[in-house]
C-alpha cells in the first residue's frame, strides 16, 4: 500500500479558532512545545530514539494483526475485546516520534497505518472491531474507537493529514449517533468495561475533535458524559479517587481536564480533578512514580507490598498524560515534579535501556519480567509514554519560555510571534547543573522560568556568570525576567544529597530525581533481602559501568556495615540481574 503524501501544513491546526471564552471557562496556562521544536540529546533523548527501533519492529511483526482486527470485523475470532486498541496506540507514538526525529521509515509507516486504518473503517464510520450483531454492545467497542480516534488525531496534528481527520470525524459520529444523547434515562453509554469507565475514558478525545473541526456536537457528546457518569458525581463532592482500575481513571480525568479547557463554560470541573489528583498522588502513588496494584487503587495503599503485581505501564503512562494535562491547565509546578519523578523512574524502568522490551508491571525489587503477553496492552502504551519525551521539557506560557526538565537539547519556541532559540547543555540527572542559552531573533524582553526541581539543595542562578538577585528555591520556578540579546546565558547549580524516602515498613533511597537500587551485577555476593539503611548515609560517585552511573554508599548487611553500590531503579535489572530498590530501615 501507498504512503499519503506528507500534507506539510499545522496551519490548519494553527488557524483553528479559538473558541469564546464564557464564565466558568478555564484557560490553558501553559502551552506545550511542538514536537518538531525540540531535539533531545541527553539521557532522555537516549531512551527516546531507542523507540524509533522498537516501534519499527512492532510494525513490522504486529501490523498485519493490528489492522486485521478491523478488517476481518465479524469474521476474524477475536483474542481481546480491546484487540482494537493496538494500532491506534502504536499511530499515536510513531506518528509523534517519526515527526520529532525526522525518521523517514517510521513516517511512511505511520502514513502506511493511518491508511490502512482509514480504509478499514466501516461505511458508517464504526472503528471496533465487532461484527454487525455486536455492534454497540461489546463492553470494549467505544474503547476500540477511542484509540482509533487518538492515533488519527495525533497523525493529523503532526503531520497535517486531513484524511486522518475526517475518519477520526466519522468515527466520533458513530459514537454520538449509537450511544446519544446520555441523560438520566439514556445510560447505556455507561455499559462497557470497568463500570463504563472504559468508555467515558473517551470524552477527552471528542473534545479534541471538537477543537479541530469546531463541531460543538463533539464537545456536547463529552460533556454530558462526564456530566452523567456516576463516579464523576461522586467525585465531584468527596474529592476522593474511587478505588477503580488506575489507567482507564487516570484517563477519563484527563477527559475532564479537556473539557474544562475546552472554552465551553466547565471551568469549574478543575478544582475537583485537581484535589482528586492530589489524593492519588498522595496516598496510592508508589515513590518511583506509579500507581495500581494489580491495576486497581486499593485501600489501604499497597505501600507495605513491594513483591505485588504493581505499576501497570499503561497506568504510569496515563497517570503522565493526566498530570500533564493539569499542568497545562494551571502551570502549576507541582504537576511538572510529579512528571519528573514518574519519567526518571516507573517509566524508564518498565522500558529496557535498548527499547525494546516492556514491562507490564514493573517490580520494586528482584526481578523483571519482560512482557510477553497475552494481555498486550502495555506493549504499545510504554512507547506513547516515550514519545512525549520531546515535549516535556519546554513550553510557553503569557510571559515567555519555561525549562521544565533539565536535559541536554536544544529547541525552537514561538514567543509574541518570534522564535526564540533555546539551548541546554545539562549534567542532569548525574549533576545538578544545566546551562541555559537563550537565542532571540533581537533583543527582547521576556520570562525565562526555570523549574528548579523539589529536591535539589543550595540552588544557585547566574546570568551571563553574575550572581543573580531574588531567591532561588527549590520546588519552584525561578524566574529572571529581563531583556534578553543572543546568546544570554543562564546557568542552574544545585546539590543532590541522598534521600531516605519511607515504604511502608521499609524505605527507598533517592539521590536528585531517581531512586536507586542494589543490582547484583554490581554486588554479586550481597543478600539482597537482607540490606538495611543506617540512620545517616553518604553517596559518592563511583566508576560508571558502561553507560549505567554507580554510587557507592555504606548500609547495613546483616545489621554489618557493608559498602554497596546503588544504580538508578529505571537501569537496575535490565540484563536479568536480580536488583532491589526496597531496602530495611537499620536499627
Ligand atoms: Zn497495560
Amino acid at each position: 500500500m501507498r504512503a499519503s503524501p506528507i500534507l506539510t501544513a499545522l496551519a490548519s491546526v494553527l488557524l483553528a479558532a479559538a473558541p469564546p471564552a464564557s464564565a466558568g471557562d478555564a484557560a490553558e496556562a501553559v502551552a506545550p512545545a511542538s514536537v518538531r521544536a525540540v531535539r533531545l540529546a541527553g539521557p532522555l533523548g537516549r531512551r527516546h530514539r531507542a523507540n524509533v527501533d522498537y516501534l519499527l519492529h512492532l510494525c513490522h511483526t504486529e501490523g498485519e494483526a493490528m489492522v486485521n482486527a478491523f478488517r476481518e470485523r465479524g469474521v476474524r475470532k477475536q483474542d481481546r475485546g480491546w484487540d482494537g486498541e493496538y494500532a491506534g496506540k502504536w499511530l499515536d507514538a510513531a506518528a509523534l516520534t517519526a515527526a520529532n526525529l525526522r525518521d523517514a521509515e517510521l513516517t511512511d509507516r505511520a502514513h502506511f497505518m493511518a491508511n490502512a486504518l482509514i480504509e478499514a473503517q466501516a461505511d458508517d464510520g464504526y472503528m471496533g472491531i465487532e461484527g454487525p450483531a455486536k455492534r454497540g454492545k461489546a463492553a470494549w467497542d467505544v474503547w476500540n474507537h477511542w484509540y482509533a480516534i487518538t492515533g488519527w488525531l495525533t497523525h493529523y496534528e503532526t503531520f497535517g493529514d486531513a484524511a486522518s481527520l475526517a475518519a477520526a470525524k466519522r468515527a466520533g459520529r458513530w459514537l454520538i449517533k449509537h450511544y446519544g444523547p446520555i441523560d438520566a434515562d439514556h445510560r447505556r453509554f455507561f455499559r462497557g468495561a470497568w463500570g463504563g469507565g472504559c468508555n467515558v475514558d473517551v470524552a477527552g478525545q471528542l473534545v479534541r475533535l471538537y477543537r479541530h473541526t469546531g463541531d460543538d456536537a463533539f464537545r456536547a457528546f463529552a460533556a454530558s458524559a462526564i456530566a452523567q457518569y456516576p463516579p464523576i458525581q461522586t467525585m465531584r463532592e468527596t474529592r476522593r479517587p474511587p478505588l477503580t482500575h488506575a489507567y482507564v481513571l487516570s484517563a477519563y480525568l484527563g477527559g475532564v481536564v479537556e473539557l474544562a479547557l475546552s472554552g465551553g463554560g466547565h471551568g469549574d470541573e478543575l478544582p475537583w480533578v485537581e484535589a482528586v489528583w492530589q489524593r492519588m498522588r498522595d496516598e496510592h502513588l508508589y515513590p518511583t512514580g506509579s500507581l495500581g496494584l494489580g491495576e486497581r487503587l486499593r485501600e489501604p495503599p499497597p505501600a507495605e507490598e513491594p513483591d505485588a503485581k504493581m505499576q501497570e505501564t499503561c497506568a504510569t503512562v496515563e497517570w503522565l498524560l493526566l498530570s500533564y494535562r493539569l499542568y497545562r491547565a494551571t502551570g502549576h509546578a507541582r504537576y511538572m515534579h510529579e512528571i519528573e519523578r514518574t519519567v526518571y523512574n516507573a517509566l524508564l524502568a518498565a522500558q529496557s535501556a535498548d527499547g525494546m522490551s516492556w514491562m507490564y508491571y514493573t517490580p520494586l525489587r528482584y526481578e523483571k519480567r519482560w512482557f510477553s503477553g497475552p494481555t498486550r496492552c502495555c506493549y504499545w502504551s510504554g512507547p506513547r509514554g516515550i514519545a512525549r519525551l520531546p515535549m516535556l521539557v519546554y513550553a510557553t506560557d503569557a510571559d515567555g519560555v519555561r525549562v521544565d526538565l533539565l536535559e541536554t537539547s536544544t529547541a525552537t519556541l514561538a514567543v509574541d510571534g518570534r522564535e526564540v532559540e533555546i539551548r541546554q547543555a545539562s549534567d542532569y540527572p548525574a549533576a545538578g547543573r544545566t546551562t541555559i542559552t537563550l537565542t532571540p531573533p533581537e533583543p527582547m524582553r521576556l520570562a525565562l522560568k526555570v523549574r528548579i526541581p523539589r529536591h535539589a539543595t543550595q540552588p544557585t542562578l547566574t546570568v551571563n556568570g553574575k550572581p543573580a538577585d531574588g531567591p532561588v528555591k527549590p520546588g519552584a520556578y525561578v524566574n529572571p525576567v529581563r531583556e534578553w540579546q543572543a546568546g544570554d546565558r543562564v546557568t542552574i547549580a544545585f546539590d543532590m544529597p541522598a534521600r531516605v524516602v519511607p515504604m511502608g515498613e521499609n524505605v527507598c533511597l533517592a539521590r536528585g530525581p531517581q531512586f536507586l537500587a542494589a543490582d547484583a551485577r554490581d554486588n554479586p555476593d550481597l543478600d539482597l533481602a537482607a540490606v538495611a539503611v543506617p540512620e545517616s548515609i553518604t553517596l559518592r560517585t563511583a566508576e560508571p559501568a558502561g553507560d549505567r552511573p554507580r554510587y557507592a554508599v555504606t548500609l547495613l548487611a546483616r545489621g554489618e556495615p557493608r559498602r554497596v553500590l546503588l544504580t538508578p531503579y529505571a537501569d537496575a535489572g535490565n540484563d536479568g540481574a536480580r536488583f532491589t530498590a526496597v531496602f530495611g530501615r537499620g536499627p
